[in-house]
C-alpha cells in the first residue's frame, strides 16, 4: 500500500507542492473530517482525474457562527486516516486553527449576493468563512483542480463564482451527492440523529421525491410544490428554515418549473440542521 504522508504546516505543504506540481496533477478534495462515503466519493473521483491526491481536514471555525457546532463538530482522526489510506491517498494535510489563523489575522474573501440567499439567510457568517479557508487552502496546496459535493450546492456555487472572479486557476469539479440506502443524504451531522430523529430525518428525500413525481405528474407551478413539500416536512416534525425552488444556473427565483429548476431544503430535526437539494426533472 502506498505510504500516506500527514502534513501538519502550510510550510511543508507548499514544498510538497512546489516539488510535485510541475511533474503531477494534484487533485485536491477539502473536507472537515469524520468522512463517510459521500467525501471517499470525492476522493475516487479525484484519484481517477489527477495523478496525486491531497486531502484536508480543518474544521474551519470561521464557517461557524456563535451559536452554532463548532465545538462539538464530530471527530475521529484516526479512523478518518485509515479510510484514507485504504484509498492510497497521497497527502492528508491537517492544520491546526493557529496555523490557518495566526495571531493577528485580518483577511477575509467575501462573495455577494448568492451567499446572503438560502443557508447566508440564517448564517449570515458562514460563506465568508468558507470563501476564506478555501481561497488559502487553493493558494497552499495550488491543485490543478478541486473535488466538491452538490450536496452543498450553494458552496460550490459559490466557490466557483469565487474562483472565476478572483482568477484562480484551480478548476473546481462538483460531484453528485451519496445517500444512505433509504434516501437520507450522507452527511457527518448525521451523527447527532437518535433513533426517531433519523427516521425523521427521511422527509428531505422523501419531499424531493414526491416533488419530482408532481412534476412528472405535469405541476409547473413551484409554489404548489414548496406548499406540498412543506407540508410532507412538517408531518415528520421537521422544522423548516428554508424550502425555495430555484433555477441551478443562478441561484435565482423562477415563475415557472423547467429543467434547470432545483430543490432547495433546510430543515431542523431536533436540534440537527439538515440540508438536501436536487434537481427536480428526473
Ligand atoms: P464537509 O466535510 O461537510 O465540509 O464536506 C466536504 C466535502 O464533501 C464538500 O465538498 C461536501 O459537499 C462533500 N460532501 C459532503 N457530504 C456529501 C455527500 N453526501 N455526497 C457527496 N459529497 C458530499
Amino acid at each position: 500500500m502506498k505510504k500516506l504522508k500527514i502534513i501538519r504546516t502550510i510550510k511543508e505543504m507548499v514544498a510538497w507542492s512546489n516539488q510535485n506540481k510541475s511533474q503531477n496533477k494534484i487533485g485536491f478534495v477539502p473536507t472537515m473530517g469524520y468522512l463517510h462515503e459521500g467525501h471517499l466519493s470525492l476522493v475516487r473521483t479525484a484519484k481517477e482525474n489527477s495523478d496525486l491526491v491531497v486531502v484536508s481536514i480543518f474544521v474551519n471555525p470561521t464557517q461557524f457562527g456563535a451559536n452554532e457546532d463548532l465545538s462539538t463538530y464530530p471527530r475521529d482522526f484516526e479512523r478518518d486516516i485509515s479510510l484514507l489510506e485504504n484509498l492510497e491517498v497521497d497527502v492528508v494535510f491537517f492544520p491546526n486553527n493557529q496555523e490557518m489563523y495566526p495571531t493577528g489575522y485580518k483577511t477575509w474573501v467575501v462573495t455577494d449576493e448568492i451567499t446572503s440567499i438560502l443557508c447566508g439567510k440564517s448564517r449570515p457568517t458562514h460563506f465568508k468563512g468558507v470563501t476564506t479557508i478555501v481561497s488559502k487552502l487553493i493558494n497552499i496546496v495550488n491543485p490543478e483542480s478541486m473535488f466538491m459535493g452538490t450536496k452543498d450546492f450553494q458552496q460550490l456555487t459559490v466557490l466557483k463564482q469565487m474562483v472565476q472572479d478572483l482568477n484562480f486557476r484551480t478548476k473546481i469539479i462538483g460531484c453528485p451527492i451519496v445517500r444512505e440506502n433509504d434516501g437520507l443524504a450522507m452527511s457527518s451531522r448525521n451523527k447527532y440523529l437518535n433513533e426517531i430523529e433519523r427516521k425523521n430525518a427521511l422527509c428531505l428525500s422523501e419531499s424531493i421525491k414526491s416533488a419530482q413525481k408532481m412534476i412528472k405528474n405535469g405541476e409547473k407551478s413551484p409554489n404548489k410544490i414548496i406548499e406540498s413539500v412543506k407540508k410532507i416536512i412538517t408531518k415528520k416534525s421537521g422544522k423548516i428554515d428554508y424550502v425555495e425552488i430555484l433555477d441551478e444556473r443562478t441561484l435565482k427565483f423562477t415563475d415557472s418549473i423547467d429543467e434547470h429548476s432545483r430543490l432547495f431544503l433546510a430543515v431542523y430535526i431536533g436540534k440537527t440542521r439538515l440540508i438536501d437539494n436536487a434537481n427536480l426533472n428526473v
